[in-house]
């Protein structure tokens, strides 16, 4: 008898076949002409299969009638047509084994609606719920459709280290980690213990982006990307950052800013054109429950080009929007989530890349402009997530990347050999960051990044 998801069994073209199907019940109903119906789900798709369980089955009144809610079964039978508006197939079961009982007094997952702050108290149970489900389907379908995008595209995917001696932003954001025994620690010249000598003699943190390393083998392959675990040690409570996120990163030699936004643009289109291609369940569901002007605005990055617009330009346009913002914008300040909010939201409606901003708030690696004022930088900006990308022309000329690291009290020594990708064959080349998570969020609408990641780490928050 073949194995079929509750996906296939649902499709009419399963009609008339023998198939057995595992799952979790979500429901059961006992109509009083002597059988029962069971709602299984398996994950393969939000709906569930409406299974009918018969009182002549072996087992029906010792097991069958008391499933409940998170019991584990495999069922046996045929695929019939439903008589249902919702589905076109159910399965007419000639065999329930139970696997696993939830005990209904214990088993939080009841019919009752719980919010997504209790279910994050239940990380390890929260994936049976239609939401997370939900999520993580689109997020499958997100990280897809970024290698296919990439691939696609010519790009060679690149593992950079998860370890690492870097501070590529240079916030001072890193966690560091340490081979060194606390109990007999080695000591600096003042007595202190000496975290140099964290990684057997070396100091070393956790990657807060790959892009440096990612720029070493651009500037020898041409395209690459990235895709792995960063992490931030931003103790900040917002519902847009996490300690632990994924995030992708190409780089690419001889591309220049306009080549870097174009291609930012190109990707964001093509995540979100598979998504409403493949998860229309699951995109309904979100419209439905979560936010109901999601499939417009996903629909407008799909199909409208995005609007660029540079920083000095936004800042003209933020103050004189007549608004009154928390945090007064300022030439050479960064823009805070309500000026985002107010560009993407209100002015626009739409998605927007800004560039070329002030040399003083980006990083030391982006390529000065001949005003002397600017960086070839650029943010993607989107509805309600705010930054969703952050990219830059890197710089190139050696004698200018050095004093930029002075400026910032960077040690170019550090650096030798980021400098000699310089030294030796310097190329123009461009690259980005997209978080992960914020694209999931802004593809489903979830309004906090802790439920679109199966185990968020926030502060206070790595109990799994
Ligand atoms: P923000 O201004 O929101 O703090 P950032 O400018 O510090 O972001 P970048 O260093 O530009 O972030 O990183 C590239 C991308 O990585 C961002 O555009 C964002 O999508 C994502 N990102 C950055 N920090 C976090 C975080 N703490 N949690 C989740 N995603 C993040
Ligand atoms: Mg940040
Ligand atoms: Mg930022
Ligand atoms: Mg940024």
């Amino acid at each position: 008898m073949e194995k079929l998801s509750v996906w296939a069994a649902r499709q009419p073209n399963t009609i008339g076949k023998q198939a057995t199907l595992q799952g979790w019940i979500r429901t059961r109903r006992d109509s009083k002409g002597g059988f029962s119906f069971l709602e299984l789900n398996d994950g393969s798709c939000l709906a569930n299969i409406q299974i009918v369980a018969d009182a002549k089955l072996s087992n029906y009144d010792s097991e069958v009638k008391h499933l409940t809610a998170g019991c584990s079964v495999t069922v046996r039978g045929e695929v019939k047509p439903s008589g249902g508006k919702e589905q076109a197939t159910e399965l007419h079961a000639s065999e329930v084994i139970v696997h696993g009982l939830a005990d209904p007094e214990a088993y939080p997952l009841q019919k009752k609606r719980h919010t997504l702050e209790k279910l994050r108290e239940w990380a390890h149970l929260r994936p049976r719920t239609n939401t997370m489900g939900a999520v993580m389907r689109v997020r499958n379908r997100i990280c897809r459709s970024i290698h296919d995008f990439f691939q696609e595209e010519g790009f060679l995917y690149v593992h950079t280290p998860i370890i690492t001696a870097s501070d590529c932003e240079g916030a001072g954001e890193m966690f560091r980690v340490t081979t060194i025994d606390l109990a007999n620690p080695p000591k600096t010249a003042d007595g202190k213990v000496d975290y140099a000598q964290d990684f057997f003699g070396k100091p070393a943190y956790l990657t807060v982006s790959g892009q440096l390393e990612g720029e070493i083998y651009a500037t020898a392959l041409g395209k690459i990307y990235t895709f792995g675990p960063t992490f931030r040690a931003e103790n900040s409570n917002t519902s847009r950052h996490l300690a632990e996120f994924w995030m992708i990163e190409p780089e690419a030699a001889f591309f220049d800013l306009d080549d870097d936004m174009a291609l930012a643009e190109r990707f964001l289109k093509r995540i979100v054109r598979d998504v409403l291609a493949d998860c229309q369940e699951d995109m309904a569901f979100f419209q439905e429950r979560i936010d109901s002007t999601i499939m417009a605005a996903l629909e407008t990055v799909r199909d409208r080009d995005f609007l660029r617009l540079s920083y000095t330009e936004a800042v003209e346009i933020l103050e004189n929007s007549g608004e009154k913002f928390e945090f007064p914008v300022k030439w050479g300040s960064d823009l805070q989530a309500e000026h985002e909010r107010y560009l993407t939201e209100k002015k626009f409606n739409a998605p927007v890349i800004l560039h070329d901003y002030p040399r003083g708030i980006k990083a030391f690696y982006m390529r000065l402009n001949d005003d002397g004022k600017t960086v070839r930088a650029m943010d993607v900006l989107v509805p309600r997530v705010g930054e969703i990308i952050g990219g830059s022309q890197r710089e190139e000329r050696l004698n200018v990347l050095i004093e930029r690291m002075k400026e910032q009290h960077l040690n170019p020594d550090d650096y030798w050999w980021y400098l000699d990708l310089r030294r030796f064959g310097t190329a123009p080349h461009a690259g980005f960051g997209l978080g992960l998570e914020r694209m999931v969020q802004f593809v489903t609408g979830m309004a906090n990044i802790r439920d679109v990641i199966p185990f968020p780490r926030t502060p206070g928050s790595a109990e799994f």
